[in-house]
């Protein structure tokens, strides 16, 4: 037991037992911080589009948890994204609809669609509705302008247009 006290001491006062619970310290906080990332990164997109200003979904949560940027830059993800990363870190809801940078609303032709339902899966703010072998049809306060619909349409039947309101509800 003596020998333990001596030899605990002798690297406290070398400085090596504080450093290493220091590095424990560290690993820990590091792990939270992995941890963190991958939760909201699991919340964006996963588009990679860049409208938020980073080069991708996974840098904007980095941005999140190392610079405290704020949650309304996804512009895909829309209200829906900012509450539930608001929900996600604690947050209280601040009414912050992401900017739409082109300010466009989808719409669908109607005599075109095949109701393939298609877009309704590539949409992530549910914005779309309608199901299989039915008409389809845009809900204009939810459509963010994000154009993630348009490329799995088979028969090219969405269309932007300019669009002025964004509800924050
Ligand atoms: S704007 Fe949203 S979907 Fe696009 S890269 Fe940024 S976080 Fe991902
Ligand atoms: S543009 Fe299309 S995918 Fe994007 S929010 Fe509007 S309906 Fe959804
Ligand atoms: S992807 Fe095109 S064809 Fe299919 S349901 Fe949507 S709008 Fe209609």
């Amino acid at each position: 037991m003596l020998e333990l006290i001596v030899a605990t001491t002798a690297l406290y006062l070398l400085g090596i037992l504080p450093a290493l619970l220091l590095s424990g310290k560290d690993e820990a906080s590091q792990g939270d911080r992995e941890i963190t990332i991958t939760a909201i990164d699991a919340l964006l997109p996963q588009t990679q589009c860049g409208d938020c200003g980073y080069p991708g979904c996974l840098p904007y949560a980095q941005a999140i948890v190392d610079r405290n940027v704020p949650l309304n830059l996804c512009p895909p993800g829309g209200d829906a994204t900012v509450r539930k990363l608001e929900n996600l870190l604690g947050k209280p809801y601040r009414h912050t609809t992401p900017p739409a940078p082109e300010n466009l609303l989808a719409v669908i032709d109607e005599e075109t669609c095949i109701g393939c339902i298609k877009c309704i899966d590539a949409c992530p703010v549910d914005a779309i509705v309608g199901s299989a072998k039915q008409l389809h049809a845009v809900i204009p306060e939810y459509c963010t302008g994000c154009k993630l619909c348009l490329p799995p349409c088979p028969v090219d039947c969405i269309t932007m247009i300019p669009h002025k309101t964004h509800i924050t509800f």
